[in-house]
């Protein structure tokens, strides 16, 4: 093989401007500089109140843990079933850390489908009772690569106003006409149908569970109004996967539709389940179709081992401990049980995901450090994320916390509501 062919370090070295490079010295500077753009876009976030910086955890992500150097109760996570920590899970993820090693070494489509990928998956339909079933990185590159792959120049799709910004970034992908429909409402889905025929595929889609007011959608209703017109039903259940449906099998399976062809499942492996990943399940050539089209399947990395581990693990641990989904729903009637008792506002929540309303953003982010000084870790959320009166701290209530846990952070809920002016 010729060696000049090939760009090696010390030609690298030799050729630092390659053909048709310019440098600065060659054409007038215009145009705004990095810098200039980092400078005014920070100042803008800063001045609107939406300039963020996370906490930091000083230990694993669990009920108590310690964050930004204080012990706390820890209201903040996704973290469910107490999964992201749990003993069992770990020893899977070390166990296939080194049986099959660090990287899987390829996207799937080329050479980075090990076996336990091909298991996990058939063990994921198995749990899920669908026909087939994909994984991907995230549940946001799902929501991408499943949109995106699915969807084209003549179909409709119809989204409820509140999906989660995933899905409309995967809408973006494609060429489909879009629709909104009205939060949570079958007549206005069956409005929306009605005034705009397609020849081409329809869908609907709508989060299982909303994840900032902790509904869940009518699918019963939504369903049917779909099949009126022919269309399917996409549920993105990142919030209900884990949570809803005997052993979490996730809000589909709540209300009985989990072996219809024509609703798709999507969700993530990231929160209930406790590492990352994301997830289509449904129609049985729906996995073929998009091993083939979905984007970020076929050009990213598949998953490390140890992840996909710790996820067998999981789907395991659910259906051999059933006190987990107990114990996460005894606790989410009794945290809001209790917060309704004191006279907060949660927005009629019907999920662990527990909203407490304090008004205006200024207020919940009050709230929100007075509640860590407290030693409680909830998050406020204020507009845009929100309407703007109805900023909140949202909670997420998980199997792990204990009552003691739960009544600390009930009596400093009431103390910070009192001092603010919330509850009398
Ligand atoms: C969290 C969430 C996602 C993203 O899932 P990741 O696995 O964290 O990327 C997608 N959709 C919905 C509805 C979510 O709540």
């Amino acid at each position: 093989m010729e060696s000049g062919r090939f760009i090696t370090p010390t030609q690298g070295k030799e050729t630092s401007r390659l053909p048709g490079m310019t440098t600065t010295t060659d054409v007038p500077a215009s145009g705004v500089s990095l810098s200039e753009r980092l400078r005014q876009d920070l100042a803008g976030l800063r001045e609107s109140g939406l300039l963020i910086s996370p906490r930091v955890l000083d230990a694993p992500q669990r009920a108590r843990t310690r964050v930004d150097g204080r012990e706390v109760v820890n209201l903040a996570s996704n973290n469910y079933l107490g999964f992201a920590d749990h003993p069992r899970l770990k020893e899977r993820a070390a166990q296939y850390l080194q049986q099959w090693g660090v990287g899987a070494g390829a996207v799937r489509t080329i050479a980075g489908t090990l076996r336990i990928h091909e298991d996990f998956e058939r063990q994921l339909a198995d749990f899920k009772h669908t026909g087939s079933a994909l994984v991907l990185h995230s549940g946001f590159s799902t929501n991408q690569g499943v949109l995106g792959g699915l969807l084209r120049e003549g179909d409709l799709v119809v989204s409820d106003e509140l999906n989660h910004a995933s899905i409309i970034d995967g809408l973006r992908l494609t060429k489909a006409t879009k629709k909104i429909y009205k939060h949570a409402d079958p007549a206005d889905l069956d409005r929306v149908l009605r005034e705009n025929p397609s020849e081409g595929l329809k869908l609907v889609v709508t989060d299982g569970v909303f994840s900032m007011d902790g509904d869940v959608a009518p699918l019963d209703k939504l369903v049917e109004v779909a099949r009126r017109y022919g269309a399917v039903t996409y549920v993105d259940d990142a919030h209900g996967s884990g949570v809803m449906g005997e052993a979490g099998r996730g809000t589909v399976h709540h209300f009985g539709f989990e072996y219809a062809d024509d609703v798709i499942q999507v969700g993530t492996l990231s929160k209930a389940w406790g590492g990352v990943g994301g997830y289509a399940a449904g129609h049985p050539d729906l996995r073929e179709l998009l091993i083939n089209r979905a984007r970020p399947y076929l050009f990213s990395t598949a998953q490390p081992p140890a992840v996909v581990g710790a996820l067998a693990a999981a789907l395991d641990e659910v259906q051999r401990d059933p006190s987990l989904m107990e114990r996460l729903w005894d606790n989410t009637r009794f945290f809001k049980a209790e917060l309704g008792r004191l006279g907060f506002d949660t927005l009629g929540s019907v999920t662990p995901i527990t909203p407490v309303v304090f008004g205006e953003a200024s207020a919940a982010f009050e709230a929100s450090r007075r509640l860590f000084d407290l030693g409680i870790f909830a998050v406020g959320l204020g507009f845009p994320t929100v309407p703007r009166d109805l900023a909140r701290i949202r909670n997420i209530v998980t199997a792990e916390h204990t009552r003691d846990d739960l009544e600390q952070a009930l009596s400093a809920y009431q103390q910070v509501g009192r001092d603010l002016g919330v509850i009398a």
